[in-house]
């Protein structure tokens, strides 16, 4: 346990309704009590989630794949400094074949017919690792994604009509009952591959060119 204080964010439910109820062992911390789902679902600060789940022994990796699975939706907001939870139902496909030093690509569908029936790309780790990396990992693409809307604003407000696109990241619970089986972090996928397109400049097919250049 930390001797740092906690600042008390207003909006936090665990920061409002502290559980009184006796401290979870290390062998349940990953199953999520009454009190967990109300926090998760009324929204927890950035801190409190952290402080629930860290864990330096427990690591995950799904190993699962093409299985449906509940899971909780978890959404963080810079503005608000707040994770919130919806329940879900996901389909984790098949790896996209596309593998990073530390991290690979699968796709994942939500079954949960609130959510747009459209693919997203789930990223886990190659390695088991604790969940708050994948928490950190959300909450930093999350922060520079706030950023960003600040810098679209001003150049909306300068009559500048240009976006910085930015592709918002969500982590996914993965849930057995109500013990958390895994983590991934979870983004829509966009159609075309930018990066690999103006990469590729050697490979450039003109066939279809219309101008030289
Ligand atoms: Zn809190």
């Amino acid at each position: 346990t930390s001797a740092r204080p906690q600042r008390k964010s207003p909006l936090c439910y665990t920061c409002l309704n502290p559980n009184k109820s006796a401290p979870v062992t290390p062998d349940e911390q990953f199953l999520l009590s009454q009190h967990d789902y109300r926090a998760l679902l009324a929204g927890v600060c950035h801190q409190c989630l952290l402080k629930r789940l860290h864990s330096d022994e427990t690591k995950v990796k799904l190993n699962k794949e093409t299985t449906a699975h509940n899971a909780l939706h978890l959404k963080f907001s810079k503005a608000t400094d707040l994770w919130t939870a919806k329940e879900t139902c996901v389909y984790i496909g098949k790896s996209m074949n596309m593998k990073g030093s530390q991290r690979e690509a699968i796709w994942v569908n939500f079954l949960h017919q609130e959510e747009r029936l459209s693919s997203y790309v789930g990223k886990d780790y190659l390695k088991p690792r604790g969940i708050q990396f994948h928490l950190m990992d959300v909450e930093r693409q999350m922060t520079a994604q706030h950023y960003v809307t600040e810098f679209n604003k001003s150049l909306y407000d300068k009559d500048v009509m240009a976006q910085i696109f930015f592709i918002p990241s969500e982590a996914l619970l993965i849930l057995n009952g109500d013990e958390i089986v895994g983590c991934l972090t979870v983004e829509p996928y966009m159609l075309g591959n930018f990066v690999k397109l103006t990469n590729n400049t050697r490979k450039k097919d003109k066939t279809f060119q219309a101008t030289e250049y």
